[in-house]
């Protein structure tokens, strides 16, 4: 790139501006061009030097809104950076601004954010797929060449599904998730978002380093290296399951695309076969009941005190006072999963459903230990079908949850995955998901890298992009 850090990102913030994707909830404006001024002097030297970084907004940033897409949060200033944010200054990055999400990454969509739904940038009328809707729109609309989502149930992959880029959900346990703010903990984590493989691995080799403050973090293992890892084009000797489960009931597109990359993967010297998991069907059920149940008890930090959205007490008791803020301040689908949560860990159905959940999880994890002891990899759609309809399905919320059946098996084992472009159905893009063993983030990249050498799916642009700049090996 010939032009200077300050030229690209006062380029980017104009366009973010105009584009009407609303992508971002709070564009970096004066904190990003001094960072990229810093970095045009010299002064922000490292492997991200001057590069902007978008970050999704429930990711805390030191004098930097972070709303989670919430108005409980309306207003809320961290007095600190996440763990994986100090690392971007660390590498030299600007940090671009805030993406929008789902109220505080719960959806498919981006369209429970209470500051509108972002667009899909391929059309206009459809999601971007959620929760790191807002990070998945901008790299894919060149609105960002890089970028930061999290997943609980597949928040990166699904937007990268949808917007035809590739994202990285790694193992639990890689990356820090200090001043990540908790949906559930015990599934998620954060994942780089770039529009190739390469840049996936360089973010990642940017934030997936040891920190004291996150004792879930897994410390005896090695890190780094992604980007090195990146080497050449033959996959002999890799053998590949294709769970035939995560097939079924998908959109026929979906389908050939999978088929068409195992030929293509084939053809650089893979082989694979079809395998059974067979506790499929409950993944998606323990998912939501875990999920919502962590949930209920994470969000009752939230009374209108302590962060964001401040309520006058009046002569009212405590608690109607949290009541009335916790009304305002929440939106529908969050106050549905604190119902449904805090049902599940009432005494009586505690081990009706929390307990079952996690025991049907223990068995999915079993499944993936003993798959992937006879396979290098498990690859599957990563959507069953292209982004939907903007409204077409936010009324229903069982019908969203459905939108969720391939990912959410991938963080109840919490292995890794990474979603890649691997095609399109009526204009609009498709994603390949590759499951991996722990801490093989290498594997999976290598392979995904393999195959954007081999195909031409991640170069696609939609129409009216911006021209992000940075890497795209
Ligand atoms: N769609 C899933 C949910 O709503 C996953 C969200 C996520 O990964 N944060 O829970």
């Amino acid at each position: 790139m010939s032009d200077t850090a300050v030229e690209r990102v006062s380029r980017l913030l104009e366009h973010i501006a105009k584009s009407g994707l609303n992508a971002y909830v709070t564009p970096g404006g004066e904190a990003a061009l001094s960072q990229a001024r810093e970095a045009d002097r010299g002064k922000r030297p490292g492997p991200l030097s001057g590069v902007p970084v978008a970050v999704k907004d429930n990711i805390s940033t030191r004098g930097m809104a972070t709303t989670c897409g919430s108005r409980i949060l309306e207003g809320y200033i961290p007095p600190y950076d996440a763990h994986v944010v100090q690392e971007l200054h660390r590498a030299g990055a600007v940090i671009l601004g805030k993406t929008n999400m789902d109220e505080f990454a719960m959806g498919s969509s981006t369209e429970s954010s209470a500051w509108g739904p972002t667009r899909n940038p391929w059309d206009h009328n459809r999601v971007p797929g959620g929760s790191s809707g807002g990070s998945g729109a901008a790299v894919a609309a060149g609105e960002a060449p890089l970028a930061l989502g999290s997943d609980t149930g597949g928040s990166v992959r699904c937007p990268a599904s949808f917007c035809g880029i590739s994202g990285l959900k790694p193992t639990y346990g890689l990356v820090s998730r200090y001043g990540l703010i908790a949906y559930a903990n015990s599934l998620e984590q954060i994942g780089p978002m770039g529009r190739s493989v390469g840049d996936v691995a360089r973010l990642l080799d940017v934030i997936a380093t040891l920190d004291p403050r996150d004792s879930t973090q897994v410390r005896d293992t090695p890190r780094g290296g992604y980007l090195a890892s990146l080497d050449g084009t033959d996959l002999r000797g890799l053998r590949i399951g294709l769970p035939r489960e995560f097939l079924e009931g998908a959109d026929p597109d979906v389908v050939r695309a999978t088929h068409d990359s195992l030929d293509t993967l084939q053809q650089m010297g893979a082989t694979w076969e079809e395998v059974t998991v067979a506790h499929a069907q409950y993944a998606l059920p323990a998912y939501y009941v875990i999920a919502m149940s962590e949930a209920s008890s994470n969000l009752s930090r939230f009374d209108g005190l302590r962060y964001g959205l401040h309520l006058p007490p009046g002569a009212k008791d405590w608690s109607t006072h949290f009541s009335d803020v916790r009304g305002q301040g929440f939106g529908p689908e969050v106050k549905r999963r604190i119902l449904l949560g805090t049902y599940a860990l009432s005494a009586g159905y505690y081990g009706k459903y929390y307990l079952k959940a996690l025991q049907v999880r223990h068995l999915i994890q079993m499944e993936f230990t003993r798959l992937l002891r006879d396979h290098d990899l498990l690859i599957t759609p990563t959507m069953p079908f292209p982004a939907f309809k903007l409204g077409e399905r936010i009324q229903d919320p069982l019908s969203l949850y459905l939108a969720d059946v391939d990912t959410v098996a991938v963080n109840l084992a919490g292995v890794p995955a990474l979603s890649i472009p691997c095609g399109f159905s009526r204009g609009l893009p498709l994603g390949l998901q590759l499951i991996g063993r722990p801490f093989d983030e290498r594997r999976l990249l290598q392979v995904g890298h393999a195959y954007q050498q081999a195909t031409k799916h991640h170069l696609a642009r939609p129409p009216g992009s911006a021209e992000a700049g940075g890497f795209s090996t």
